[in-house]
């Protein structure tokens, strides 16, 4: 007996917009002074401004005297301490706690492009109803917003039926090691084994981020790809440019880099991203509605080799890439997934080779070359098997491939239908509710701190940056020049923290 398959609408209905009173400019106004505390996270980490964190967590300390009187605040990292880590005890303290995240470190302003900043990057100006600056959208933001919530239910007297933990840490921007990975280790020695639900950055709400979709869009991240960085490495025999050997160690190394590419990693529809077809295609025009209805309740096939060329494939670059689609509709959907590298990115494991190093002088073979390729793991493969498929694809004992990076696997998927996402759905509806504005959940291409709560204590892990853009343009911003916030977002993204502290009593 065939039974009919429902491609209803999951978005929550009948939700009323709660008006939260925010003085706005006050908080413009400590917003702005936190942007002024230059807390970098550059790739070379001994430099590290140590002043710039601690003044910051003093600025805290003063801004929300009822948070610092009433939470328990720790400073913890491994082997630097600059983490902040703070407990708001519940009514209840034996239910699983909720962790709510931001970090306090920020990129740097690439060299070059200062001068394309309309206010200085760690001016904090306030103008033209925007608030400038490093950290006024990645991220702290979050960490204000939060901090202000947290004031404003503490100035009404409220406690928590749970525990709430606010955790920010101090180096997001390099994969986190020394921060958020420590304070989960850290939970993990005491005694906490489960986290109720956690939220951390991932991408703001916005219009225009799907064709066909007008409304404006809240993604809320469910999933993240895994990370490794490999290093291939070529050490043969230097010696004089005019007695050169066949294949010079840069030659050999070339072929390497050249095979890694010629062989990505093949493409897959995992089940975050049939999430999001479920959750989106509804709300698409009903052209779509048949492929995405089949992409939405399609399960994944097996892992297979692919080294072979499976089928005639017109419309990917590499005829060898492994091709697993298995019907028309997902034919069509990845003919269309492919034509980005952002939706690219979102079905398969990607490869990108970022750095080459051989040779010091015009006239000597260096004895040493190496290549650094970075890997975003998809869902259902390791850093382990990127590293034996790495290896294998290069097939050349000549070339030595290694771990370089502090690696983490793909985090599990979180339920988009349990009621932890849906009380982060609710409180969006709550703050900027639209009758048209769509909620769902993705895979989350990049990464956030919430990775290594996702790995260990927490099940009920989401990742979505509380404010709303003007338009998906601004995207540009983030790690890039003029990011900026408007004030009256900056006191939405307040309202949506107070919110969700209310909504998580229902949990
Ligand atoms: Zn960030």
């Amino acid at each position: 007996m065939v039974t009919e398959r429902e491609f209803d609408s999951l978005q929550m209905k009948d939700v009323a917009v709660v008006e939260v009173p925010v003085d706005e400019d006050v908080a413009a106004r400590r917003l702005s002074k936190a942007i002024t505390f230059p807390t970098i996270s550059n790739q070379d980490r001994s430099d590290f401004d140590e002043k710039a964190f601690n003044d910051f967590h003093q600025y805290l300390v003063d801004t929300y005297p009822l948070v610092h009187k009433t939470l328990k605040r720790e400073i913890l990292g491994d082997p630097r301490r600059f983490s902040l880590f703070y407990t708001w005890s519940g009514k209840n303290p034996s239910l699983p706690p909720i962790v709510l995240m931001g970090h306090q470190d920020v990129v740097p302003v690439v060299p070059g492009t200062e001068q394309q900043w309309e206010h200085d990057a760690f001016s904090g100006d306030v103008a033209d109803g925007y608030i400038w600056g490093r950290g006024s959208l990645d991220d702290k933001i979050m960490i204000l917003a939060i901090l202000e919530a947290v004031e404003m239910h503490l100035k009404q007297g409220f406690q928590p039926k749970r525990t709430i933990h606010l955790v920010f840490g101090q180096d997001e921007e390099v994969m986190g090691p020394e921060g958020v990975k420590q304070i989960v280790k850290e939970l993990k020695s005491r005694g906490i084994n489960e986290v109720a639900l956690v939220l951390d950055e991932g991408l703001p709400l916005t219009g225009g981020l799907f064709p066909g979709i007008t409304a404006p869009i809240a993604l809320i991240g469910t999933a993240e790809k895994g990370y490794t960085t490999l290093q291939l490495k070529v050490a043969g025999p230097g010696g004089h440019s005019a007695m050169p050997p066949k294949n010079s160690n840069i030659g050999i190394l070339a072929q390497a880099i050249t095979k890694i590419e010629a062989n990505p990693f093949p493409y897959r529809i995992t089940q975050p991203v049939r999430d999001q077809m479920r959750f989106l295609g509804p709300e698409l025009p009903e052209k779509f509605h048949e492929v995405l209805e089949d992409i939405a309740f399609g399960s994944e096939p097996e892992m297979e080799e692919t080294t072979e060329q499976k089928r005639a494939l017109e419309y990917t670059e590499n005829p060898t890439v492994g091709w697993q689609a298995r019907n028309t509709s997902e034919d069509q959907f990845l003919k269309y997934m492919l034509t980005g590298p952002q939706t690219t990115a979102m079905l398969h494991t990607t490869t990108a080779v970022t750095m080459v190093n051989g040779g010091v002088k015009e006239n000597v073979m260096p004895p040493i070359a190496t290549a650094v390729v970075n890997f975003r793991i998809l869902q259902g493969e390791t850093v382990q098997s990127v590293l034996e498929q790495v290896r294998k694809i290069v097939n050349d004992n000549r070339v030595e491939v290694t771990e370089l990076s502090d690696s983490i696997d793909p985090s599990p998927v979180s339920d988009p239908c349990g009621k932890e996402y849906r009380a982060i759905e609710k409180s969006i509806r709550q703050t900027w509710g639209t009758p048209d504005l769509v909620v769902s959940p993705y895979l989350v291409i990049g990464g956030a701190d919430a990775k290594y709560f996702a790995a260990s204590i927490a099940r009920n892990v989401y990742r979505f940056t509380a404010v709303r853009v003007e338009s998906a343009a601004d995207a540009a911003r983030w790690h890039g020049v003029n990011e900026r916030v408007l004030v009256r977002e900056f006191a939405k993204s307040i309202g949506f923290f107070h919110q969700l502290i209310t909504n998580v009593e229902e949990l």
